[in-house]
């Protein structure tokens, strides 16, 4: 970072002040995660300079040759760790990843689609009213079951012959437990509409096999790479070979011009790196560590939503604990520990301040703690939120935070 010292520093500063704050704290925001550095080293290269509008092999500018290999790479590893026919690497996110569905797929003002409500776990790309998705779509949504809080197939079946979509949206943000593609699929097909897997948060999982792997089952995949996957910011596509030419041209030239290739050299790097057999032990370490720390914070009290969580995240229910989520998320950052206030099944505030807490592991995971990191860390929350007015309390833990991040690296080997 020397350059940028010279040439910047108050930018400077400020990145050292985030990093100091990575380094010394706990980062437990279920959707973010902690790259290599070998990601972070093809984010930050010359693969910035490039326009690539187009394809591999097909693109609009000169000069692309290295550019083609290192799409091709992407592309391909992708389609390896998931077992897919076709990917598309360019989506700059995961919501242009859904929209490069919706385009490719409905006709903007008039089709109907069916997707899981934002406050019982949804995402804002999947049709809210303050997203181009609900603007642009007739939006149908359906949540989950509010005395299991889980998703209530024969529901949302049910609710599928009513509406008649011309798609179904499955895949969440704050959904603790295992979603059944083919369940989904099978809806779809039942009412003839196709069926979009959103697996962002879980993609990780399910290329490593911990969480069913949606490829094959349903008629698109999309995702971001940078929540448990571990890689940067952005999205990819995943579908058959016949759909491939429809989800390429929605993409570009229908929603993107040029592809940020730095990302995608950087998604490449993220995608070998998920090849490899050590991720299927940090995917199932995630899990691990959810599940451990869940049964901690289950002991102390705390409700959790669902029971507990078979995958990354864990979603607490404060209601009874007479704080908000917003309230929680603040006290917890004086604490060093980041999370996030997030809505809860059967909602009763808005989403500025909730009654739930959202809680993941990838981060974490990614620096290398185990369970009994996890049993401690679990142990912090639930002291901290027990009497959120406790100066001293916050002042301990936060020592404690500091004393026990510190001991971890923030890049996983
Ligand atoms: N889909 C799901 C299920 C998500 O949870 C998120 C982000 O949290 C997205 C899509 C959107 O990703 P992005 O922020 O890259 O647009």
């Amino acid at each position: 970072m020397s350059h940028l010292a010279d040439t910047d520093p108050e930018l400077a500063r400020i990145i050292e002040s985030e990093r100091v704050r990575q380094v010394t704290g706990l980062e437990l925001i279920a959707s973010e995660n902690l790259v290599s550095q070998a990601v972070l080293e093809a984010m930050g290269s010359i693969m910035t300079n490039k326009y690539a509008e187009g394809y591999p092999g097909k693109r609009y500018y000169g000069g692309c040759e290295f550019h083609d290999q290192a799409e091709n790479l992407a592309r391909d590893r992708v389609k390896q760790l998931f077992g897919a026919e076709h990917a598309n690497v360019q989506p700059h996110s995961g919501t242009q990843a859904n929209m490069a569905i919706y385009f490719s797929q409905m006709e903007c003002g008039k089709d109907r689609m069916m997707s899981m409500s934002l406050t019982q776990g949804g995402h804002l790309s999947h049709g809210s009213p303050v997203s181009f998705s609900g603007r642009l779509y007739e939006v149908h949504q359906y949540g989950v079951d509010l005395e299991t809080e889980t998703l209530d197939y024969g529901a949302v079946e049910e609710q599928a012959r009513k509406v008649r979509p011309k798609g179904i949206v499955c895949g969440a943000s704050a959904y603790p437990r295992e979603i059944d593609f083919s369940a989904f699929q099978e809806i779809a097909d039942g009412v003839d509409a196709f069926c979009m897997a959103d697996i962002a948060h879980i993609a990780g999982l399910c290329a490593a096999g911990i969480h069913p792997n949606p490829t094959g089952t349903v008629d698109f995949i999309t995702s971001t790479t940078h929540k448990t996957l571990r890689g940067p910011r952005g999205g990819f596509i995943l579908c058959g070979a016949d759909m491939a030419q429809q989800v390429d041209k929605a993409v570009f030239p229908g929603m993107q011009g040029g592809p940020l290739m730095h990302t995608i050299a950087a998604k490449a790097v993220c995608f070998q790196e998920a090849l490899r057999p050590g991720y299927r032990d940090y995917a199932r370490q995630i899990v691990r560590n959810a599940q451990a720390m869940a049964a901690v914070l289950d002991d102390a009290g705390l409700r959790l939503v669902s029971g507990g969580t078979d995958n990354h995240l864990i979603l607490i229910d404060l209601s009874n604990r007479g704080i908000t989520g917003l309230e929680a998320e603040t006290v917890l950052g004086r604490a060093g520990i980041t999370v996030n206030k997030n809505t809860i099944p059967n909602e009763n505030r808005s989403p500025f301040v909730t009654s739930g807490l959202r809680i993941g592991t990838p981060a974490v995971t990614s620096r290398g703690m185990k369970e009994g990191e996890m049993r401690r860390v679990g142990a912090w929350i639930a002291r901290v939120l027990a009497d959120i007015t406790n100066d001293a309390v916050i002042r301990e833990v936060r020592g404690e935070v500091e004393a026990m991040a510190s001991q971890y690296p923030l890049h996983p080997a």
